[in-house]
């Protein structure tokens, strides 16, 4: 069938209203002010940029831990701490800690380790603070729109062009409802794509121009609660990271905790997605963190109110793509600004994008948004604090490639050795390829359940996360080869999918004598840890109807 879309012409297209999106168009929309008012030609207009969420509503896909290092929102909105509302900053960080985990007992460091010190950063809600800044954006002209997903990239010759967005009102085998209405065709002289971790045109982008950097990139999964909890047991401010118990020593990974106002708790478990074990169940490893004695205390007698899950970048420097091609920039969590060592990619997302926003500036005024043009993203990045920061740990995620102590050693050199350690550049595989096969090992078919108090089964949580999709619209887990689930994945790794899906998304099933792979894709909370993890790497996470998904609100 071909589709009649409208078409729309803009300067600048934006994918994903996330802290990078909008630190990128509201930098733009401060220079083409400051342009216009000197009168400078030619003439710029805000109405030339155009947003597109996929969220219901700004925020409601934003979940960090989130403790944010303020650098960059300083940077783009001087004297921030007065003109954001209330409840955007929730508190500024008062003490903090670091703690080893045996089963039992928690260890805590002599002195916090130094990338884990958090004094000068703020506890925020990250959903907050996206609802604000899109109001910012807003207010400057620029056209945001949120319930639309960018489904593909438009190609002129080797150069992006613009983005398709998602058709609307489509059934379950691909037929037009009634309600149908096309996706448009955005065209723009620059395309920045801000989807966060893994983005599905960025992955589109990276394939057609083989952007992969010196490493592939890996990425880490963080599951998270919020919890109010019985006054008293925690102290707004107070940031805690743990390592050790629940994860494995020869995994990497670690537990947070932070207090809140009005005795709210920000807690998750933060799992590099490279284990070894196919079995592995993330969501499971989350809720024995709060049996924890040390965690429990905290939380007991309180009540858990949201919950989700996300992937992010951990990769580091060496695992960054290159970040421009001709028509198109990448940014924030897509192009892997992220400083693992610390998590911490919000405040580097606002500065990618401000970076971003000032290379294209100069290309519109230029006329030319070839990737020569665009290439002073990269000049700009290498001179800014992002790259200091990254340069720092380019070596930190990959030395836990042989299990935590290793890792810690490594990384105690690395800090004398300003990034550098024993090997550098440490070269590492994708994360998906470092599975043991099953073998012999017992499969798993009894799953966690929890006591519906503490700890809680995946569906529980997933009503937690608020998700929701249009039940009838096509899967949007793409597997390719659907043979190769009941096939080889059962024999080789006994379907890691049922295990590493934090939302009960994929279940195999017995039908008629004959095992198959049921999707739940309506369950799904756009962490994207499927397309990351999956061994054989079929399954394509491709954008639902825009509107879907999570509702990380307070997130
Ligand atoms: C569990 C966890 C804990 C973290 N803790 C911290 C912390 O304490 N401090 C810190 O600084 N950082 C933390 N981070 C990292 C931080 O959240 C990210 O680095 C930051 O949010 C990246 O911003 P971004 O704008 O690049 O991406 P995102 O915040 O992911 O925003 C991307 C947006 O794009 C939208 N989108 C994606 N694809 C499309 C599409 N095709 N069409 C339309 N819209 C699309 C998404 O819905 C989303 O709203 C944490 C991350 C996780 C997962």
């Amino acid at each position: 069938m071909t589709i009649e879309r409208e078409q729309l012409e803009a300067d600048v297209l934006i994918v994903g209203a996330g802290p990078a999106g909008l630190g990128c168009a509201l930098r733009l929309a401060q220079l083409i002010d400051e342009h216009n008012k000197t009168g400078k030609t030619p003439a710029l207009s805000t109405e030339n940029i155009y947003v597109l969420e996929k969220a219901r509503e700004l925020g409601a896909h934003q979940l960090s831990g989130a403790v944010m290092d303020p650098r960059g929102l300083r940077e783009l909105l001087p004297g921030f701490e007065t003109s954001a509302p209330a409840g955007t900053l929730d508190t500024p960080v008062t003490d903090d800690a670091a703690y080893f985990f045996t089963r039992n007992v928690a260890l805590k460091f002599p002195i916090t380790p130094p990338p884990l010190k958090n004094h000068g950063n703020y506890v925020i809600s990250l959903s907050k603070l996206v609802k604000w800044l899109g109001g910012l954006v807003e207010n400057t002209g620029v056209n945001l729109f949120t319930q639309f997903a960018g489904a593909s990239l438009i190609h002129e010759g080797d150069a992006v062009a613009g983005v398709i967005t998602e058709d609307k009102g489509v059934d379950k085998q691909g037929k037009p409802k009634d309600n149908f209405t096309p996706g448009y065709e955005l065209r723009a002289k620059v395309t920045v794509l801000a989807e966060g971790p893994r983005g599905s045109l960025t992955k589109q982008l990276m394939e057609k121009h083989k952007l992969g950097g010196l490493n592939p990139m890996v990425y880490s999964l963080g599951i998270k609660e919020l919890w109010d909890v019985p006054e008293g047991r925690i102290a707004p401010g107070f940031v805690a990271h743990t390592m050790g118990w629940p994860m494995s020593s020869d995994m990497y990974g670690g537990g947070w905790i932070y207090g809140m106002r009005e005795n709210r708790v920000s807690l998750g478990l933060v799992v590099g997605l490279e284990y070894h074990n196919p079995q592995f169940d993330p969501h499971e490893a989350m809720q024995k963190y709060k049996t924890h004695p040390f965690v429990r205390r905290i939380i007991a007698g309180g009540k858990m109110v949201r919950y989700g899950a996300k992937s992010f970048p951990a990769g580091g420097w060496y695992s960054m793509p290159r970040n421009f091609v001709d028509g198109a920039l990448l940014i924030g969590d897509s192009g892997g600004f992220l400083n693992a060592q610390k998590l911490k990619g919000v405040g580097m997302g606002i500065k990618s994008g401000m970076l971003a926003a000032e290379t294209i500036y100069d290309a519109l005024c230029a006329g030319d948004a070839s990737a020569k043009q665009l290439s002073s993203f990269q000049q700009r990045v290498e001179k800014s604090w992002i790259k200091k920061e990254l340069w720092a740990c380019r070596n930190f995620h990959q030395s836990f490639e042989h299990g935590f102590w290793l890792g810690m050693m490594h990384t105690g050199l690395q800090m004398f050795t300003g990034g550098r350690g024993l090997f550098d550049p440490w070269r590492v595989g994708p994360g998906h390829q470092r599975y043991h096969p099953l073998d012999g090992a017992e499969r798993i078919t009894a799953r966690f359940k929890g006591d519906g108090a503490l700890t809680f089964d995946r569906l529980t949580d997933v009503y937690h996360s608020g998700t929701r999709h249009e039940e009838d619209q096509p899967c949007h887990l793409v597997v390719a080869e659907p043979d190769i689930c009941a096939g080889r994945c059962t024999h080789e790794f006994g379907n890691p999918c049922q295990f590493f899906c934090p939302a009960a998304v994929y279940e195999m099933v017995e039908e008629k004598g004959q095992r198959r792979l049921k999707i739940n894709a309506s369950n799904c909370v756009h962490c994207k840890t499927c397309d990351i993890m999956d061994p054989y790497q079929i399954i394509n996470w491709v954008v639902p109807e825009g509107g879907g998904g999570p509702n990380y609100e307070g997130m």
